[in-house]
């Protein structure tokens, strides 16, 4: 997939996939914007959206449906919002094209995390028990 260059989403670790298709994975976001901060992701590296293919964004985006459902079935439909950024420019720190899943929290503790740029890696516990939502 990546030849020259170190990506963490081409190499993903394996305690943060959760589910993979032909051309997609759905992983838990290692620094998490919130609960239930989930990245869908092509395995190709490509940094846009518009830089995938027909069957890669199809692929993708039943991949996401998918995830969503799931957290849906499973926790009386929190609410959610789902986003991406097309380019640094616009915030997208890693240049492979993601797909944000995260609950929406009225006081949203999105903004602020973003703002002072204060990464904190998801703990342990969200972490097995995100896993036990797509693998009970
Ligand atoms: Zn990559």
């Amino acid at each position: 997939m990546c030849q020259d260059i170190k990506c963490v989403f081409c190499e993903v670790k394996q305690t943060l996939l959760l589910q993979e298709t032909r051309y997609s994975r759905l992983i838990i976001n290692y620094f998490p914007l919130g609960k239930y901060a989930l990245l869908a992701i092509p395995k190709r590296h490509l940094p846009l959206i518009t830089d995938l293919d027909k069957e890669e964004i199809t692929d993708l985006i039943i991949l996401y449906q998918n995830a969503i459902k799931i957290i849906n079935t499973n926790n009386e439909a929190p609410p959610l919002i789902g986003w991406f950024n097309q380019g640094v420019e616009t915030g997208q720190t890693i240049p492979h094209f993601h797909l944000h899943i995260a609950l929406y929290e009225k006081n949203g503790n999105l903004k602020p995390i973003e703002r002072i740029g204060n990464k904190i890696p998801i703990n342990d516990e969200l972490l097995v028990n995100i896993k036990k939502i797509f693998a009970p």
